[in-house]
Protein backbone atom coordinates (compact mmCIF):
# COMPACT_ATOMS: atom_id res chain seq x y z
CA UNK A 1 0.00 0.00 0.00
CA UNK A 2 1.39 3.34 -0.90
CA UNK A 3 1.27 6.37 1.22
CA UNK A 4 -1.24 8.70 -0.14
CA UNK A 5 0.55 12.00 1.92
CA UNK A 6 3.53 13.80 0.86
CA UNK A 7 3.71 14.82 4.68
CA UNK A 8 4.45 14.08 7.83
CA UNK A 9 2.67 11.49 8.07
CA UNK A 10 5.02 8.83 6.46
CA UNK A 11 7.37 7.39 8.27
CA UNK A 12 10.07 9.90 8.03
CA UNK A 13 12.09 11.35 10.84
CA UNK A 14 11.91 15.10 11.24
CA UNK A 15 15.34 15.58 11.39
CA UNK A 16 19.08 13.91 11.74
CA UNK A 17 21.88 13.85 13.52
CA UNK A 18 25.04 14.81 11.79
CA UNK A 19 28.52 14.47 12.74
CA UNK A 20 29.87 18.07 13.15
CA UNK A 21 33.58 16.92 13.42
CA UNK A 22 35.57 16.15 16.52
CA UNK A 23 37.23 18.49 19.53
CA UNK A 24 39.56 17.85 22.05
CA UNK A 25 37.59 18.56 25.51
CA UNK A 26 39.84 18.92 29.16
CA UNK A 27 43.29 19.86 29.67
CA UNK A 28 46.49 17.48 29.60
CA UNK A 29 47.09 14.94 30.75
CA UNK A 30 43.06 13.81 30.69
CA UNK A 31 41.85 14.54 27.19
CA UNK A 32 39.31 13.24 25.40
CA UNK A 33 38.50 13.53 22.13
CA UNK A 34 34.28 14.46 21.72
CA UNK A 35 32.44 14.05 18.56
CA UNK A 36 30.42 16.70 17.96
CA UNK A 37 26.83 16.12 16.33
CA UNK A 38 24.73 18.42 14.46
CA UNK A 39 21.36 17.97 14.47
CA UNK A 40 19.72 18.83 11.33
CA UNK A 41 15.94 19.80 10.94
CA UNK A 42 14.41 18.10 7.30
CA UNK A 43 12.73 21.28 6.54
CA UNK A 44 10.88 19.07 3.73
CA UNK A 45 9.34 16.59 6.25
CA UNK A 46 6.55 18.76 7.11
CA UNK A 47 5.96 19.96 4.18
CA UNK A 48 2.32 18.50 3.32
CA UNK A 49 1.87 17.53 -0.52
CA UNK A 50 -1.85 16.00 0.63
CA UNK A 51 -4.42 17.66 -1.37
CA UNK A 52 -7.33 16.76 1.51
CA UNK A 53 -4.74 17.90 4.24
CA UNK A 54 -7.33 20.48 5.95
CA UNK A 55 -10.01 17.86 6.40
CA UNK A 56 -7.58 14.69 7.23
CA UNK A 57 -7.23 14.95 11.12
CA UNK A 58 -3.75 12.83 10.19
CA UNK A 59 -2.39 15.88 8.90
CA UNK A 60 -2.04 18.41 11.96
CA UNK A 61 0.92 19.73 12.23
CA UNK A 62 1.24 19.81 8.60
CA UNK A 63 2.45 22.87 7.23
CA UNK A 64 1.13 24.00 3.60
ZN1 LIG B 1 -0.22 16.10 5.70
Amino acid sequence: MTDPYGCHNSKREAGYYASAGMMVSGHPPVQVRVSIATYIEDAASKACQYDQRANDPRCEGCQK
